[in-house]
């Protein structure tokens, strides 16, 4: 579904990403995680061109995501990306954050983007606040509804950077529940991540960056098991640290 090969950028003379290499099968749900500044949230916004590279390649389901012919529209269409900001728009209802994408830009239906924008409201469990607005939501349940809209647009695979770091603690379950119950339905995940617990329960891989490089890639047996490399046991102490 998504793949790297030897994929280098840099923010001018800086290195933020250097020879990435792996592939995503479709299905897999991948936890990316590491020290900040490590190069996590550079390396997801490269999948759907928020970001352009220097050198190597990216293919997302079949199309170069950097080639020159790419049609970038298109692209984004098919990949769900939810922020650490949740970014819904605050004068927009719930309901019309959703179907603002599939109506403008898929040009769908009013009725059916409605109706697809209320079974998505259901399986997030926000069915009741279809016409609320953001604004009088809580930080999960506005998570929630970024997760909704992601998903509006049908996308074979979701990005998520860091989804529940801006959330109190009391709302990191319900966001983390959902995003579950979608890896359970064999969608494709790439998480950036540090809530290590869902790491360990959802994910299939885990990969740890280190100063731009993919440093370990594994299975997140392996990984909690890591004796290999300190700089992975120091992350690992460091977030029991903090939780
Ligand atoms: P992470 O998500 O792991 O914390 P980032 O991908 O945000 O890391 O950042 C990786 C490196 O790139 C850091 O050194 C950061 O300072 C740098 N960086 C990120 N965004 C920019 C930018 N727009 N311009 C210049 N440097 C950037
Ligand atoms: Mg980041």
């Amino acid at each position: 579904m998504v793949s790297f090969d030897k994929v280098n950028k840099w923010y001018g003379t800086h290195q933020v990403l250097t020879d990435i290499t792996f592939e995503i099968p479709k299905g897999q749900v991948v936890v990316v995680c590491g020290p900040s500044g490590s190069g996590k949230s550079t390396l997801i916004r490269t999948i759907n061109s928020l970001e352009p590279i220097q050198k190597g390649k990216i293919v997302l389901d079949g199309v170069e995501v950097h080639g020159p012919k790419t049609d970038l529209n298109q692209l984004r269409q098919r990949v769900g990306f939810v922020f650490q900001q949740f970014n819904l728009f605050p004068h927009m209802s719930v309901l019309d954050n959703i179907t603002f994408a599939p109506i403008k830009i898929q040009k769908r239906p009013r009725a059916d983007a409605e109706a697809f924008a209320r079974e998505l409201l259901a399986r997030v469990g926000l069915s009741e606040k279809a016409d609320s607005f953001p604004g009088f939501l809580s930080g999960g349940q506005q998570q929630r509804v970024a997760i909704a809209r992601a998903l509006a647009l049908r996308p074979p695979v979701i990005l998520f950077d860091e989804p529940t770091s801006a959330l109190d603690p009391e709302m990191v379950g319900e966001v983390l529940a959902v995003m579950k119950s979608l890896a359970s339905e064999g969608m494709t995940m790439v998480c950036v991540t540090h809530e290590m617990g869902f790491a360990r329960d959802v994910g299939d891989r885990v990969i740890f960056m280190d100063q731009g490089r993919t440093v370990v890639d594994t299975t997140p047996e392996m990984f909690f098991n890591n004796r290999e490399h300190p700089r992975v046991q120091r992350f690992l102490s460091d977030i029991k640290g903090q939780h």
